[in-house]
């Protein structure tokens, strides 16, 4: 029995022994200090704490429900998440490397591919600026379309310069349908009640003619209050259809070659009769000079002015709406002072002007007042009527000609509206007012055959 302890005792003590040896030699191996080994731990800790980094950032780009795009500055795809892939339809091994624009593919709503003007990432890598875009249309791999919103971002050096892009981007149908379902609504709605509202109009019209009723002076008034509210009523819905059908794309317009300057002379005389009414002057100036019409009579007898020749290429009619609703604004919004029409330009635009002397608005208005239904919240406008879609409807209407609206304005000093359009040179512009004349001509004779 004590031989037997005795061998257990030995073997136990030979167990340790080794296992103190096996700790000696690592611990001599680690460099003679248990910290040591804690060192080269840190080096491998941070090592695998980069990777950790790297693999969140792919779980949650890959979870991400919104395509994410990196390319490199030279525009070639360097990441493609899930979400990319389902929406372009291209799978991440066919598309990383490839120059964004085999992959990406842009197209407007009238399914016209994207101009390098109007493509997000070119814009973002020319501009170094964030470029969203929340009406393109993507042309999937096989074909298909996806109204999508993008957001293209750049990414830049040090020294500001670009390195790389990045595309966030998600499928908006469902979104888009909805809209495009709610603005047929409130086309179809507008028009059928413009037509009662026509005719309630007319027959309070009637009523107010003294040749056609014989109404007393209590009732005289009450009907002139039933006929503006009902205008307003008629303009309100007018403008709802027109908003609505600049918001789709369908705002019918006939470009022509216009003459702005004699176009506008014209128009001032239409529209000065509302301004005098109020005791507003009127006042149309031509020329870089701010040359009024008025100092015609001035020029040298025999002496013939040369005026310059501002030549568009636009919708009179369109261009009719928007003067005329900056105009009646001016009117609306003014109690004294001088309304001016305006007209200038440079060898590449035509730029038009509206100002008033009226009460102003205020700065922090300015970066909202061509949003749909935007009005400034103050007591003016809370007892003059309005729609705030008239200056909707003229940001659309200049865009339509590649234009561009913007307000200067100071309080209790006025306002000036300006519009710049693409000006046609005086050759190019006869070139196609001789096509024009063809065409016409041709109509002509097809209508007397
Ligand atoms: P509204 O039918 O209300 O006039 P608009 O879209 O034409 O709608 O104008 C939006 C708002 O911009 C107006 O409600 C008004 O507050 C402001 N505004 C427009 N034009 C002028 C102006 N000439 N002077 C002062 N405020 C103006």
């Amino acid at each position: 029995m004590d031989s037997l302890i005795i061998i257990i005792a030995a073997v136990i003590g030979g167990i340790l022994l080794v296992v103190a040896l096996v700790v000696f030699i690592i611990f001599k191996k680690n460099g003679g200090t248990l910290r040591n080994s804690n060192h080269t731990g840190g080096s491998s800790l941070l090592a695998s704490s980069l990777r950790n980094e790297k693999q969140k950032s792919e779980v949650v780009i890959s979870a991400i429900a919104d395509g994410v795009i990196l390319l490199d500055k030279n525009l070639n795809i360097q990441l493609f998440n899930p979400a990319a892939q389902q929406i372009s339809g291209w799978q991440k091994e066919d598309a990383l490397t490839l120059v964004y624009s085999s992959v990406i593919q842009l197209v407007n709503d009238k399914d016209v591919p994207y101009t390098s003007d109007q493509d997000p990432f070119r814009k973002a890598a020319e501009t170094l600026q964030p470029v969203r875009d929340n009406k393109a249309t993507m042309v999937t791999k096989s074909n298909k379309r996806v109204s999508i919103s993008i957001i293209v971002s750049p990414l830049l050096s040090d020294k500001q310069q670009l390195d790389g892009l990045i595309a966030v981007f998600r499928d908006v149908s469902e979104e888009r349908d909805e809209e495009h379902r709610r603005a047929e609504f409130i086309s179809t709605a507008s028009h059928e009640m413009r037509t009662p509202v026509a005719a309630i109009e007319g027959y309070l019209a009637l009523a107010l003619n003294e040749k056609v009723c014989q109404i007393d002076a209590k009732a005289r008034e009450y009907l002139n209050k039933a006929h503006s509210s009902t205008q307003h009523l008629g303009k309100l819905f007018q403008d709802l259809l027109t908003s609505t059908k600049a918001e789709d794309g369908r705002l019918s317009s006939s470009p022509q070659v216009v003459e702005m300057g004699l176009y506008l002379e014209h128009l001032v005389e239409d529209l000065r009769i509302a301004a005098q009414k109020k005791g507003l002057d009127v006042a149309y100036q031509i020329g870089a000079s701010g040359m009024s019409t008025e100092d015609k009579g001035n020029a040298v007898a025999g002496q013939k002015m040369i005026r310059p020749l501002y030549y568009t290429f636009v919708d009179p009619e369109r261009v009719r709406e928007v003067i005329t609703n900056l105009f009646d604004n001016g009117v609306k919004y003014s109690e004294k002072g001088t309304l001016t029409i305006g007209i200038t330009g440079d060898d590449k635009v035509v730029q038009l002007r509206v100002s008033d002397q009226g009460m102003g608005i205020p700065a922090e208005d300015i970066p909202h007042l061509f949003q749909k239904f935007y009005r400034v919240d103050n007591s003016a406008t809370r007892t003059i009527g309005g729609t705030g879609l008239g200056l909707f409807i003229c940001r659309k209407i200049v865009e339509l000609y590649n234009g561009k609206i913007w307000v200067e304005s100071q309080i209790g000093q006025g306002t000036t509206f300006f519009i710049n359009v693409p000006r046609l040179s005086n050759d190019r512009a006869q070139q196609l007012l001789a096509k024009e004349a063809k065409q016409n001509e041709l109509s002509a004779t097809i209508g007397v055959v």
